[in-house]
């Protein structure tokens, strides 16, 4: 028996990365999974590998979120799990941030996360009650130069899992987010878009790198952030809503002196 057989779950931004992972994960624990993504092609094959179906959805746009939510229901008849994993990272200084910068930042990652708990959980009411996991980050629980828009967004990702899990739960929904430490995905890792770059030689310098700042003393990997997921998707975390959980290695546990 799978862990999570009889559910229909949507993954946004599952093309790759830590989406990739998830949908995977949960195809194997006998979910059916709708890939959402605007990455057509990798999502379309990822689907057809893992027996999905995938949709187009920029998280962004509301009339995606509505195509999107069609096209589950006319596939699967219903949704009772959502993942809000899309998201996009932009490094600069607060003081040298376009508006526009932060607003396609903001688009995206904030947005994104409230359309998704807005359009999906009266399905997943109507469907008798499920889960919603929001993906947050670390820099949701701190701060970090260089990445002021991304980790505003992130901390209001909090905000809106707090919230929705308090206005949800009498609607049988529970609402959680994951707060992912750096993670071996395209976004810490961009020689895994390139072609010609060096993706393992890469991971290496990275595992070498958080071995100095983490003490679990490597970077981490997509695959852990989906047997998180798959744990806050199913029964295992019957009893928690409105939470918040560091997957980091230890990063946010203090201050190392050594
Ligand atoms: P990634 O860049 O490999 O994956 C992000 C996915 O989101 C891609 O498939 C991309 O096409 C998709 N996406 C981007 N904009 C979208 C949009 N408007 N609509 C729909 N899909 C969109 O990176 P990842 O690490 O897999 O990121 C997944 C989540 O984890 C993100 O929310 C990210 O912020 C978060 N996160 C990542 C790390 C890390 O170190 N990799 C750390 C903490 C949190």
């Amino acid at each position: 028996m799978g862990k999570l057989d009889g559910r229909v779950v949507l993954i946004t931004g599952a093309a790759r990365g830590q989406g990739e992972q998830e949908a995977r994960l949960f195809a194997e624990e006998g979910a059916e999974v709708v890939v959402a993504d605007v990455l057509d092609d990798q999502g379309e094959t990822l689907a057809k590998e893992i027996g999905a179906r995938y949709v187009h959805l920029d998280v962004g746009q509301e009339a995606d979120w509505h195509t999107a939510v069609a096209v589950a229901k006319s596939a699967y008849g219903r949704i009772d799990g959502l993942v809000n994993n899309a998201g996009i990272l932009r490094f600069n200084a607060l003081l040298d941030t376009p508006l526009d910068e932060f607003m396609q930042v903001v688009q995206v990652n904030q947005v994104g996360c409230f359309l998704g708990i807005k359009c999906v959980a009266p399905e997943i009411a109507a469907a008798g009650g499920g889960t919603i996991v929001n993906t947050a980050s670390y820099t949701a629980m701190t701060g970090m130069a260089a990445v002021g828009t991304y980790a505003a967004t992130k901390h209001a990702i909090l905000g809106l899992t707090r919230v929705a899990a308090m206005e949800l739960a009498r609607r049988r929904i529970r609402v959680n987010a994951m707060c992912p430490g750096a993670i071996d995905t395209a976004m810490s890792n961009p020689a895994q878009l390139d072609p010609g770059g060096n993706a393992e030689d890469m991971l290496k310098a990275l595992d070498e790198l958080y071995g100095k700042l983490v003490p679990l003393g490597r970077i981490g990997r997509p695959e852990e952030v989906a047997r998180l997921a798959l744990f806050l998707t199913g029964e295992d975390s019957s009893y928690i809503t409105g939470q918040p959980f560091v997957i980091d290695g230890g990063w946010l546990a203090g201050v190392s002196v050594l």
